[in-house]
C-alpha cells in the first residue's frame, strides 16, 4: 500500500481505526488470544515482544538506543517504547487496526497512546481484558515440570501431566521444576507485574472501552467471548 492510500484508508475509517488493545496477567494466555484474534478480524497482532527483537536487529536511530538499554541490562523507558509503537502503527497495514499486545504496560504508556491515536483522529476502540483469579495463574504458572534428561520434554501438572507422576512419558526419567516456575518465585514475577497493569485497567475502565472476558475456560470459549465483545462493540 503506497503512503498516499495509508492516508486514504485512514480518512476513510475516521473513528473507525479498530485499535484493540489486550490485558492479562502473565498466564492468562494473552498472546495466544491475541494471535487468533488478529487471524480472525484481519488485523495485525502488534506484539512489543516481536518489536523489541525486531529493533534488536535493526540498524535504526531508534534500534540502537534500546540496544543500548537492553545490553545495559536496563528496562527501556516509557518514551522509547511509545516511540517503537508510534512507528508500528505508522506502517502500512496498521492503517485499518492493530490488535496491540504488551502495551501499554503503565498509565504513562496508556496516556501516550490516547495522545498519540487522538492526533491521528482515532482512539482505542476496546480494550480485551482476560480475567483469571491469581490462584489460577499460579497453579498456570507454577505446574510446569521438565524432563531432566531431554528438556525438550516438557510437562503441566494439570494441563498436561504425565501417565506417571513425576516421570518422563518418553525417555522414563525424573521430571524436575526449574527455578523460575517456583511459586515464590512466580509469585514475586506477579507481585511486581500485577499492580502497573491493573493501573491500566483502571484507566480504561474510567473511559469505557473495559471489558472483562473471563479467562478461567477452554481457550477456545475465551476466543469466542472475545470476538462477541468485539463484534457487539461494532469494532470488527
Ligand atoms: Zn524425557
Amino acid at each position: 500500500m503506497t503512503s498516499q492510500a495509508v492516508a486514504s484508508a485512514t480518512a476513510r475509517n475516521g473513528g473507525n481505526r479498530r485499535i484493540i488493545v489486550m490485558m492479562g496477567a502473565p498466564g492468562a494466555g494473552k498472546g495466544t488470544q491475541a494471535e487468533r484474534l488478529a487471524a480472525e478480524l484481519g488485523l495485525p497482532h502488534v506484539s512489543t515482544g516481536e518489536l523489541f527483537r525486531a529493533m534488536l536487529q535493526s540498524d535504526s536511530k531508534l534500534g540502537r538506543k534500546v540496544r543500548g538499554y537492553v545490553e545495559s541490562g536496563g528496562l527501556v523507558p516509557d518514551d522509547i517504547v511509545v516511540a517503537m509503537v508510534r512507528d508500528r502503527l505508522g506502517e502500512a497495514d496498521a492503517a485499518e487496526g492493530v490488535i496491540l499486545d504488551g502495551f501499554p504496560r503503565t498509565l504513562a504508556q496508556a496516556e501516550a497512546l490516547d495522545k498519540m491515536l487522538h492526533k491521528a483522529g482515532a482512539s482505542v476502540s476496546a480494550v480485551l481484558y482476560i480475567e483469571v483469579p491469581q490462584h489460577m495463574l499460579l497453579a498456570r504458572l507454577s505446574g510446569r515440570r521438565i524432563c531432566t534428561k531431554d528438556d525438550q520434554h516438557v510437562y503441566h501438572v494439570e494441563a498436561m501431566p504425565p501417565k506417571k507422576e513425576g516421570i518422563c512419558d518418553v525417555c522414563g526419567a525424573e521430571l524436575y521444576q526449574r527455578a523460575d516456575d517456583s511459586e515464590a518465585t512466580v509469585l514475586g514475577r506477579l507481585d511486581t507485574q500485577l499492580p502497573p497493569m491493573f493501573e491500566v485497567i483502571d484507566y480504561y475502565a474510567g473511559h469505557d472501552v473495559l471489558f472483562p472476558v473471563r479467562g478461567d475456560q477452554p481457550p477456545e470459549a475465551v476466543t469466542a467471548d472475545l470476538l462477541h465483545v468485539v463484534t457487539a462493540r461494532g469494532a470488527a
